[in-house]
């Protein structure tokens, strides 16, 4: 029999709204502190850093939020994104798993994060804010902001992470044709750039480093508000939009997932795809599992502990209660530049916690090995970061294949790799190794936390 390879959504048929997974836990998150008083943060002490709007959605409890027109109309360019049937990868893996992935690297920047860009612009602008700031890690983030910042006519620095600015030299100039200012982080800019390099010399940077300068810059500056790419509530309300139109999809296809992966940097492509299915976990007796598919050398699910901490090196970020391996930790420099971070998400940490979700770990090597068949057998070069929620699918569809069972995967294809060959090169030519992260290391990170959890 022939199988549908592609299923596609009308325009019409793109969700009107965001889900709120909040709305249906029986365990809420845990608040997030002022890292001053200690106290629970009050929404209006978020809105010198976050546009009203943004608070307002950090802190609902709404189950839906309707997307404003203004967004839909910007998602149309590249949405509904396809979800397809990898099947490809199921012959060369002679599975009699059914695999399929939501596609979202067919947006015009090439990730999942534009989902997000477009709406964080939408609501500075709406403000009246007439500047951002923001920090990137690999550049997609930072591409995606800048395209969504040009959309409505706001200006944008992006502090960039050292290392990856060094290693991916086209996402500058990605950033750059759509009017961005890109600095390499740490930099010279900022007070705390400034004092990160005396204190670390010769340091590749951090996403925590970079979030603390953009921060600072977005504190200092008038009418300017930062706007971060993950692991905040409102983020990954809008990243929604993957699962509820792979929800969808899914139902024209004639199946429902047994399993649901991502990979996970701070949790929002992963959330975006898991947690409308989710929620037929938590009210409607399903009993799908969801995979964080991480990277060994920054294993904050799999290895790290729930602390409160900050999201950035200089703790200048409210205090969230969640999974971390500390605002020190230093992650080897892997290529899925992506999945550097320190920590997970609030509401996917309580998830963490109540064993709703589970993670694994994927060694370097094993995710470009991963990364290479897929592109051999379905035509698309994944991003570094996306390789490992490919390698978890794999995984899985092997270990259906030993047991003899049909089982229906679902991952989220978060990016493509096309700007991101340099790192193909290293991996061909050899030069790519595996991290372990020795326990002492992890150890020694959180032991500095103050525990408040
Ligand atoms: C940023 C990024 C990630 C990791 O971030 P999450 O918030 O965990 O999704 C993964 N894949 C791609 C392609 C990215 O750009």
């Amino acid at each position: 029999m022939k199988v549908t390879k592609k299923i596609v959504l009308s325009e019409n048929d793109m969700p009107k709204q965001w889900y709120n997974i909040v709305a249906d836990l029986t365990n809420k998150p845990m608040p997030m502190l002022h890292p001053g008083t200690k106290q629970p943060l009050k929404p209006e002490e978020m809105e010198g850093l976050f546009a009203k709007g943004l608070v307002e959605q950090e802190f609902t409890t709404e189950r839906y939020i309707d997307i404003p027109d203004e967004v839909r109309d910007l998602y149309r360019i590249y949405r509904p994104t396809p979800l397809v049937r990898a099947s490809g990868l199921e012959k060369a893996l002679d599975t009699p798993a059914k695999i399929y992935f939501k596609n979202e690297s067919v947006s015009p920047v090439g990730s999942h994060k534009l989902n997000s860009a477009i709406p964080q612009a939408y609501y500075n602008k709406i403000q009246g804010i007439k500047h951002m700031t923001t920090e990137t890690g690999a550049g997609q983030w930072g591409s995606a902001l800048s395209i969504a910042c040009k959309h409505f006519g706001l200006d944008l620095d992006v502090f960039m992470v050292k290392v990856s600015y060094d290693q991916k030299p086209y996402r500058k100039s990605v950033m750059r044709t759509y009017g961005a200012n890109v600095v390499a982080s740490p930099s010279n800019t900022t007070e705390v750039g400034r004092r990160l390099q005396a204190a670390h010399p010769g340091t590749s940077g951090s996403l925590g480093m970079a979030i603390s300068e953009a921060v600072e810059k977005a504190m200092t500056q008038p009418d300017t508000r930062y706007g971060l790419g993950s692991v905040l509530n409102h983020v990954i309300l809008h990243q929604t939009i993957i699962g509820e139109e792979a929800k969808k999809q899914m139902e024209i296809a004639g199946d429902y997932p047994d399993v649901v992966i991502g990979c996970f940097g701070g949790g929002s492509n992963f959330c975006g795809i898991s947690f409308p299915f989710l929620r037929d976990n938590l009210v409607g007796g399903k009993q799908t599992r969801f995979i964080a598919a991480e990277p060994a050398s920054c294993p904050k699910l799999t290895r790290g502990k729930f602390e409160y901490d900050f999201g950035d090196t200089e703790g200048f970020t409210p205090l969230l209660p969640m999974f971390t391996l500390g605002h020190d930790f230093e992650p080897a420099d892997i290529h899925a530049g992506g999945l550097r971070y320190h920590g997970a998400g609030t509401i996917v940490s309580q998830l963490m916690k109540d064993k709703l979700i589970e993670a694994t770990d994927v060694e370097q090597l094993e995710s470009f090995e991963a990364g290479v068949l897929f592109a051999q057998a379905e035509g698309i070069i994944p991003a570094p970061e996306s390789t490992h929620a490919i390698a978890a699918a794999i995984k899985e569809a092997l270990k259906a294949k030993e047991e003899g069972k049909e089982k229906v995967i679902l991952f989220n294809l978060s990016g493509h790799g096309l700007i991101d060959m340099a790192s193909y090169d290293r991996y061909f030519a050899g030069e790519l190794k595996n991290y372990q992260v020795p326990e002492e290391e992890i150890a020694k990170n959180v032991a500095k936390l103050e525990k408040l959890a």
